[in-house]
């Protein structure tokens, strides 16, 4: 008899050990490892993930929110965490927590000052974030100047970082503008060498950055995806091992004919005779509707099977027609052996939406 199981996504350790270790094999010894725990780890687990990279060598931690770094710090993370976007409204938080702000505006780096005063706070961690070409956040080369003199009427501030980020470290036609930003970073760079009377770490690359441009691995990188398991290529995505696999079960199993239709909207029209496989999840779970009517797969006992007709809150159907597989079957939506880019066959989105996508409503099991 086969168990039920409720849909759940599994993560395994051993897979994030062993992408970590394949990053680290990119870079120098002493570069050091920041790995990104945004979004609950890319949809996983933040607290569970950002410990397990602490205990197998990552020096830095990097989340998005003030929220999200203070959660880390109340399991008890101890290294240093960068918050990418640290909102005004939650300095307290910052400080109380001492979570390290990405500075990126005059405006920001004024409200940060004034907090401090009021606790009486100095030598403040905090690192500086420059636009090489994103267009997203960060001062310009053109605003140095002006950083550099804010910072000296600041002995409140220190500044223990200077990073940017790439648009385009994934994508062989982009070369010479990544080429481009790394060059405006090391400008960046020497700037800052030149007019801080102390040392501070310089990084760059993301996943792909690591992956592609090793010779702008500076101090340290901050790694995402690749250690959730994917890569921008085919290439890379065999290297990776999936962190996060989302399993369910056959709900139930129905033969229907020619004519009859399937879920709301009556989308799918069987044109023979078809098996319907109805699971137990749906858009709520974060499988977005765009994936309906055959633009994702499952894997069901090692065969493929297309989602069918609109997916539902809390379910969607696939067909299983010549499938051989019976209620309470375990389905692997994506993961271990059916990774996201099998999923998503047809790209219509990028392995990074999939996986941050799936909700809480999900129970999370270490395996
Ligand atoms: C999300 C993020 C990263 C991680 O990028 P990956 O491509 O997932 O490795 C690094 N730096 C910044 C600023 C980010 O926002």
């Amino acid at each position: 008899m086969s168990k039920v199981l409720e849909t759940r996504l599994e993560i395994d350790l051993g897979a994030l050990k062993s992408n970590f270790d394949l990053l680290k094999s990119y870079l120098s010894p002493t570069t050091k490892m920041m790995g990104v725990v945004k979004a609950f780890a890319y949809g996983t687990d933040s607290v569970l993930i950002g410990k397990h990279l602490v205990d197998i060598g990552a020096e830095h931690l990097a989340v998005a929110y003030i929220e999200e770094g203070v959660r880390l710090r109340k399991a008890g993370v101890k290294v240093p965490i960068l918050v990418f976007y640290p909102q005004l409204e939650e300095l307290k938080d910052l400080i109380d927590y001492h979570l390290t702000p990405s500075v990126y505006t005059h405006r920001f780096l004024e409200g940060l000052c004034s907090e401090l005063k009021q606790h009486n706070v100095n030598k403040f961690d905090v690192h500086l974030k420059i636009n090489t070409g994103l267009n997203r956040l960060g001062f310009e080369l053109s605003e140095l100047d002006s950083v550099v003199k804010h910072l000296e009427a600041e002995p409140k501030i220190k500044v223990s970082g200077v990073f940017s980020h790439l648009a385009a470290s994934g994508n062989k036609d982009e070369v010479e503008f990544t080429k481009t930003q790394i060059s405006e970073f090391k400008e960046a760079r020497s700037f800052f060498k030149t007019h801080l009377d102390y040392d501070f770490d310089s990084h760059l690359c993301n996943s792909s950055g690591i992956l592609n441009f090793t010779e702008a691995e500076f101090d340290m990188v901050r790694a995402g995806i690749a250690l959730y398991g994917y890569g921008n290529n085919p290439t890379e995505h065999k290297m990776l091992k999936a962190v996060a696999s989302l399993k369910t079960v056959i709900a139930q199993l129905r033969n229907i004919q020619k004519g009859d239709s399937v879920g709301y909207e009556r989308k799918f029209k069987a044109e023979g005779p078809t098996q319907i496989a109805t699971l137990p999840l749906g858009y709520a779970d974060g499988i977005s509707r765009m994936f309906g009517n055959g633009k994702a797969q499952v894997l069901i006992n090692g065969s493929k099977a297309p989602i069918v007709g609109n997916v539902c809150m809390d379910t969607l159907m696939v067909d299983v027609t010549g499938i051989d597989c019976k209620e309470g079957d375990e389905v692997e939506v994506f993961g271990k052996n059916h990774t996201v880019i099998d999923f998503d066959r047809e790209q219509q989105t990028i392995p990074y939406e999939v996986i941050t996508r799936i909700s809480q409503r999900v129970t999370r099991l270490v395996v």
